[in-house]
């Protein structure tokens, strides 16, 4: 069995314009997850990925569908699911007084586990500012600290909405290094994006997202190989924004 199991996955938000009707934000959605794998969910704005994962991280109710996590039905079970992944958000707020180690204290105490702040920080490559504040990070020290912070439970799977959104190229590739090294160690990666770049070269398989819907999903490398057209007079096939262009005919915009 995959370690995330999404059947028709769907939820409806009122219109924007017209209250009084509704759309789908997410339409449908199945996905298969494996054991190890990082997978990507790649679409442009609103095409329905933090939905998507708040669905399944049991932060927004599931409207229709049905969504399990190693063998755990998110809907019936929400806290046993959040006892076991590990949950990054696309913006963090902390407490402003506390320093990285207190604050990893005070989340462990929320899981009820004893934890070891400086080993946390190792994981993540922030030993060195152990007593800083968060306002005194830079964006990519920011991001890596709340993957430490949603490591204090030890996920079985984590969660990243678009993790390197914002970052310089440098940060980018670190939080890369970081996502590689925590699959490596075993964990199942989750995540957002819509940097091709970063879906193409990190993630194991990619679902391309629009409209609230999946209009592929595979390795990178087969999505290339059967979607991307063949450039004229070239022997080489293009890359997952060839992809992407061909399966929605628009090109993304941050
Ligand atoms: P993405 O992560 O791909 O940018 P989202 O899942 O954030 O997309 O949003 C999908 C659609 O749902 C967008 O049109 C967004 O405006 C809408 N939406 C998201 N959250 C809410 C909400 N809480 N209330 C109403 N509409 C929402």
């Amino acid at each position: 069995m995959s370690i995330i199991e999404v059947e028709n996955l769907a939820k409806q938000y009122p219109l924007p314009d017209n209250k009084s009707e509704t759309f789908f934000a997410v339409d449908g959605v199945s996905l298969q997850i494996e054991k190890g794998e990082i997978f990507g969910i790649l679409g442009p704005n609103g095409a329905g990925k933090t939905t998507t994962l708040e669905m399944l991280e049991g932060l927004v109710d599931i409207d229709d569908g049905k969504a399990v996590i190693d063998g755990i039905n998110v809907q019936t079970d929400p806290f046993k699911v959040k006892e076991m992944i590990g949950v990054q958000l696309q913006a963090n707020e902390y407490f402003d007084n506390l320093s990285l180690v207190e604050l990893l204290d005070l989340f462990g105490a929320l899981y009820n586990r004893v934890i070891n702040p400086e080993d946390l920080l190792g994981k993540v490559h922030l030993v060195e500012k152990a007593k800083a504040k968060p306002a005194n990070l830079s964006g990519g020290q920011k991001q890596r600290f709340s993957i430490a912070c949603a490591l204090v439970n030890e996920p079985k799977v984590l969660f990243l909405d678009e993790p390197t959104t914002g970052l310089d190229p440098q940060a980018k590739r670190n939080l890369w290094d970081l996502v590689l090294e925590l699959n490596d160690a075993g964990m199942t990666i989750v995540l957002t994006t819509h940097n091709m770049e970063e879906a193409e070269s990190l993630c194991n398989r990619i679902a391309i997202m629009d409209h609230g819907k999946i209009v592929a999903q595979d390795t990178p490398q087969s999505l290339i190989m059967k979607h991307a057209p063949e450039p004229p007079e070239a022997p080489l096939h293009g890359n997952i924004e060839d992809v992407f262009l061909a399966l929605t005919g628009h090109a993304l915009r941050d």
